[in-house]
């Protein structure tokens, strides 16, 4: 149908508007937002590709606002890195995280092994009290720090590699695992999987995205990714999995493990149970 210049402008106003909503909304009132109980946590399976078991979940924040509905992490974690507000937020998601899957190793037969994986931003990793939020977290848990992965992005490793590296020394010594998340995206040279103390390569969206259609270098970037990883001695894990065909592929190239919406999306907390339940009547 043929929208008039008149229509589309209104259209685009208030799209414009709806959006200038919302930047403001979350520069005002994240802060209040973790007081107000405003914040939520939902939880990724992540599945060993050979077993088809889920071996964890991927930790992702979501704010339930009352007048914009569900947020996103793209439209506040930005807003809140740029203030400062991602400390006691991240924090905040680690703590909700560890005590969560700690409640479903006691509750559920089969989620003994299961381990937690929380997304770290790089103004975490510059914050002098990470390294005790870290280690109170998982004691207040009273789970295995083996079962902790903490996801930075290769930007981190990039920026202050002198800090970063105390940092994550320190954090590693703790005995949690360290992902690189978005693995390729970066163009930082590989020498930082040798310096870092780096336990999982996360296979970027973008990658998964590619294989088996027309990206004709997808497929050899994953293969060589995976064949490097295991080299390494790294868990691999792709993302953004969602076909059975990527699934084939990455089986092919002996990915190990792998989430996305072929299994299913980042859940409310309270669907886990169930959703656990049905899977395992399959
Ligand atoms: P990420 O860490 O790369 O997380 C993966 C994103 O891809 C998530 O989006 C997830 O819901 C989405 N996803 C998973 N499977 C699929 C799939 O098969 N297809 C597609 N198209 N998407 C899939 P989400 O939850 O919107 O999170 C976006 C980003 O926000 C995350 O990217 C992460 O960088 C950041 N983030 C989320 N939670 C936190 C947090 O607690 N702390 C920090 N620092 N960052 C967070
Ligand atoms: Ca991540
Ligand atoms: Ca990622
Ligand atoms: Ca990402």
């Amino acid at each position: 149908a043929k929208v008039s210049g008149r229509n589309n402008a209104i259209v685009f106003d208030e799209a414009m508007h709806r959006r200038a909503a919302l930047r403001l909304a979350v520069e005002t009132e994240l802060p209040r937002a973790i007081e107000r109980d405003q914040l939520q946590v939902h939880y990724q399976p992540v599945f060993e590709v050979a077993s088809g078991e889920p071996i964890g979940f991927e930790a992702l924040v979501r704010w339930q606002h009352p007048e914009h509905g569900l947020i996103g992490p793209d439209s506040f974690i930005p807003v809140a890195e740029e203030t400062g507000q991602i400390v006691p937020i991240g924090l905040w998601v680690l703590n909700q995280a560890l005590q969560q899957v700690k409640r479903w190793k006691e509750e559920l037969s089969g989620a003994e092994k299961w381990k937690m994986s929380v997304n770290l931003s790089a103004r975490q990793l510059q914050d002098a009290g990470l390294h005790s939020g870290v280690g109170d977290a998982i004691r207040a848990a009273g789970i295995e720090p083996s079962a902790v992965v903490l996801e930075i992005t290769e930007s981190v490793l990039m920026g202050d590699a002198d800090q970063s590296l105390k940092t994550l020394t320190k954090l590693r010594s703790l005995g949690v695992g360290i992902a690189v998340d978005d693995f390729g995206t970066g163009y930082s040279s590989l020498s930082y999987l040798r310096r870092f103390p780096v336990t999982s390569l996360k296979i970027d969206r973008s990658f998964t995205d590619g294989l088996g259609g027309s990206d004709v270098h997808a497929g050899p970037i994953v293969e060589a990714i995976a064949a490097m990883g295991r080299a390494l001695g790294l868990r691999v894990v792709a993302e953004g999995v969602e076909t059975a065909e990527q699934l084939a592929e990455l089986s092919r190239m002996q990915v190990q493990f792998a989430q996305g919406y072929l299994w299913s999306p980042a859940l409310p907390a309270g669907q886990v149970p169930a959703w656990f339940a049905a899977i395992r009547c399959n």
